[in-house]
């Protein structure tokens, strides 16, 4: 016989896991399933081992400020039921220890690690049964008779399951390699959820040809910049580290803006952001002999000083021998270096995905689909994507909490 659950979650990552934990320990017999040998291997690889698990500065009465997608309203409901506060609480009573990084970014002392196995234990807790690695080979839903609920009725490579609630914990296409498919958009497919276009998001870009040459030679080079993209009325501005690499740029600057940039268009970077560049050349050319490269030293790194110069002969002398339209163009050529990404690294480096499934088909309140009963999506695959910096696990943590305490019991 087959066996029957309240709910069964498919994906058994950051929203899976909490997902399971919280129903389970609501009453709820929950299954979770997972294709890949381990769970969580994004939590296991985030924040550079130790987990970004959620940020301190989310203003949840203003969701747009962190969280892209068509409607960033929409995770408004669950982001104020389930705050960054009430995680931290949950990482308190397991003892793990934590800290405050920049902006509000709080990570885990030790190690990711520990809080893969806090949400272990939560779901031990919950007596959550898992089943992993399983691949699920079909879905299917029969509508319930009579006002009953309906069931949605599974097979895998470890024999048939079913339940009356399914939820969807798939996550983004990023980072193939640990296990990531588009499986949770096709299964939303099959019950004719509308789907946002993905694309790969907090990701570097990329720049070929020869429009990038001068710049390849700053490989390896971090600095504090200010990165706008977007026209006037959707302009988006974030100061961050900008980073060089051999193929383009990355940095926390360039994740941020790449989760806003349109292909085509142009970034604008403002590669000295904390000093007035035109004044500063200016004051420099009536007390200074030195060379204009060791000038810009004083405020920018001076590999960078170095490469800039090399651009145009004119900026290869002595300050107070050089022009003032030709100081004006470059201090105009580095607060505003304008530049058009070619594309991005993609999914394999992204860390989130764009789009996915669109809110408009969930009721924000449940994450239960409109049209659907019992069929949930959390986490990753909804069009909701956070900032850097904690959100997305935010929003994966806050997702799952609003399912969980709407699953109803068979
Ligand atoms: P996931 O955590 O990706 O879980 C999805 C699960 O579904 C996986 O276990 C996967 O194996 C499983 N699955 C997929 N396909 C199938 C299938 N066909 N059948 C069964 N199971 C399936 N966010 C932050 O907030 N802070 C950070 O510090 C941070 N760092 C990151 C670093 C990197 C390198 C990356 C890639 C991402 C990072 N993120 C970070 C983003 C964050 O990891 C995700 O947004 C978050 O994990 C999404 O949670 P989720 O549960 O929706 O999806």
């Amino acid at each position: 016989t087959t066996p029957f659950y309240d709910a069964i979650i498919l994906g058994a990552g950051a929203a899976g896991l909490f997902c399971a934990a919280q129903a389970g320990q609501r009453g709820l017999k929950v299954l979770l399933i997972d294709h890949a040998p381990k769970v969580a291997e994004k939590i296991r690889i985030s924040g550079g081992g130790r987990c970004n698990f959620t940020n301190r500065e989310l203003d949840v009465r203003q969701p747009h400020k962190h969280f892209v997608g068509r409607n960033p309203q929409f995770c408004r409901s669950a982001l104020s039921r389930y705050t960054p506060a009430d995680f931290i609480a949950l990482m308190d009573r397991h003892g793990i220890a934590h800290h405050e990084k920049h902006k509000g970014q709080l990570f885990a002392d030790r190690s990711a690690e520990d809080i893969i196995a806090m949400l272990l234990a939560e779901c031990a807790a919950g007596g959550v049964e898992r089943w992993q690695p399983c691949k699920v080979n079909s879905v299917s839903y029969q509508r319930g008779e009579h006002g009953a609920a309906g069931v949605y009725q599974l097979t895998t490579d470890q024999g048939p399951a079913g339940a009356t609630n399914l939820v969807i914990a798939t996550g983004g296409l990023s980072i193939p390699k640990i296990g990531a498919t588009d499986f949770g958009y096709r299964l939303a497919q099959q019950f004719d959820l509308p789907l946002v276009e993905r694309s790969p998001g907090l990701v570097p870009l990329t720049f070929d040809g020869a429009a990038w040459e001068p710049y390849a030679q700053l490989s390896g080079l971090a600095l504090p910049v200010e990165i706008s993209t977007g026209s006037k009325k959707e302009r988006m501005t974030f100061h961050e580290d900008l980073l060089f690499t051999h193929r383009g740029l990355s940095g926390p600057a360039v994740l941020q803006i790449s989760s806003y940039w349109q292909p085509g268009t142009p970034l604008s970077i403002n590669l000295a952001p904390n000093v007035d560049l035109a004044a500063a050349l200016a004051q420099a050319k009536l007390r200074s002999r030195k060379l204009i490269a060791n000038e810009l030293a004083a405020w920018l790194p001076s590999r960078l000083a170095d490469a800039w110069v090399a651009q145009d002969a004119e900026w290869q002398r002595p300050v107070a021998e050089a022009s003032d339209k030709a100081l004006n163009r470059l201090a105009e050529r580095l607060s505003r270096w304008e530049i058009t990404p070619t594309g991005s690294e993609g999914y394999k480096k992204a860390e989130v995905t764009l789009g996915g499934v669109d809110t408009r088909a969930l009721s924000q309140q449940s994450m239960e689909c409109k049209d659907q009963p019992g069929l949930f999506c959390i986490g990753e695959v909804v069009d909701i994507t956070g900032w850097l910096g904690g959100y997305n696990f935010q929003w994966a943590w806050a997702s799952a909490f609003a399912c969980a305490q709407s699953l109803k019991p068979a």
